[in-house]
């Protein structure tokens, strides 16, 4: 499918809603039915009807629809924040005894649900440097029930191997998640890759205006509706009509946006590499990332994200560097804590802006 078709297109029918170009925002929590045995039927098969807007909605189908041909997924949901559509997907896939197999450091609330949620439910976990498609095969263990990706992961950018790790996954019989937020489907499509369910964070690039939170969890259409009929509807964590209306509203200009991100940073990198007081610009496009090679054949593009090492061995230093930017906001994901391995290594303290 044509990407602006998809973004510009699909699941619009302007004849059902007045020929209109934007679609319309269903602010709807319930539907009506004519007859008792027509609300008994909805009933048994809410996944294909309007009854409640914690379940389907009309706006919101829309939006799943393009998400969906954009992941190249048969299905998805779409969730009130990442971190739902993260959680949801784990919870889906453990039960209590099996274990869980998951990159170093990956999103800050899937790290929390894995150390301090889940082991309330007897699922260990175990954090690999995904790396190496050897640390996957060696940490597999017979109750492995799911390997969790994060690929590039945020701050370092440390690559997995999608389809090394897809098919090795398959072999085992383990569900293999990916947090795709970094990248979005326009630049990396991981269920082409053999990948069973693809998540990532609208709050970011399918938003983009700073307005909304959200999260796609893209599928097998079996998976994600085992997934609506259960964590979906029990947790109650459904995105809202007025933000998926806001959300395809950000689809519109998602290729033009990610493009001219693209072409900012590419400019943008030679310059930070050149400053006197950086002592290394991080970027899986860069010729100089370790990873560059598996960066070009499983990515089509990279983000607006990086991170700069400064030349500091102190806190303070980074924190003068924060507070003295004008253009970069600090917002919650800037982060002035070291990570844990690189803290007093050389001297040298992480920094990442966005
Ligand atoms: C922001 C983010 C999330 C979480 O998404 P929310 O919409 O904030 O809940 C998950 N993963 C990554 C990589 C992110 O950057």
């Amino acid at each position: 499918m044509e990407l602006s078709y998809i973004i510009n297109e699909l699941a619009e029918s302007r004849e059902d809603y007045f020929r209109a170009i934007a679609p319309p925002l269903i602010q709807t929590s319930n539907f009506a039915f004519k007859t008792v045995d027509d609300l008994r039927k909805s009933f048994e098969d809410e996944y294909s009807t309007w009854l409640y807007s914690r379940g389907l909605n009309p706006t919101v189908e829309i939006l799943r629809k393009k998400l969906a041909a954009l992941d190249g997924a048969e299905d998805c949901l779409v969730f009130n924040s990442g971190a739902a559509a993260i959680f949801a997907s784990v919870l889906a896939n453990v039960k209590s005894g099996d274990h869980i197999l998951s990159v170093k450091n990956p999103y800050t609330w899937a790290k929390k649900m894995f150390e301090e949620i889940l082991p309330r439910f007897q699922v260990t976990h175990s954090y690999i440097d995904g790396t190496a498609i050897e640390n996957f095969e060696n940490a597999i263990q017979p109750n492995t029930s799911v390997i969790y990706l994060e690929t590039p992961n945020s701050w370092t950018y440390d690559l997995q191997d999608l389809a090394a790790v897809a098919s090795l996954a398959r072999k085992h019989g383990i569900i293999t998640i990916v947090d795709n937020s970094y990248c979005t489907p326009l630049y990396q499509k991981p269920i082409e890759l053999g990948i069973d369910l693809v998540l990532q964070s609208a709050t970011k690039y399918i938003s983009g205006h700073s307005d909304t939170v959200a999260g796609v969890l893209s599928g097998e259409k079996k998976m994600i509706e085992r997934i609506f009929n259960s964590e979906y509807m029990n947790i109650g964590s459904g995105i809202q009509p007025f933000n998926a209306w806001l959300l395809i509203r950000g689809l519109r200009t998602l290729e033009a946006r990610l493009e001219r991100i693209d072409r900012t940073t590419q400019a943008l990198i030679p310059l930070l590499k050149a400053h006197p007081r950086i002592e290394k610009v991080i970027y899986p496009l860069d010729p100089e990332f370790p990873q560059y090679e598996l960066a070009k054949k499983q990515m089509k593009g990279a983000c607006g994200l990086l991170t700069i090492i400064i030349k500091t061995n102190e806190c303070a230093t980074i924190e003068k560097f924060c507070n003295s930017l004008k253009h970069i906001l600090i917002e919650q994901m800037a982060g002035t804590e070291p990570l844990e391995e690189e803290k007093n290594q050389n001297g040298i303290q992480r920094e990442v802006t966005r």
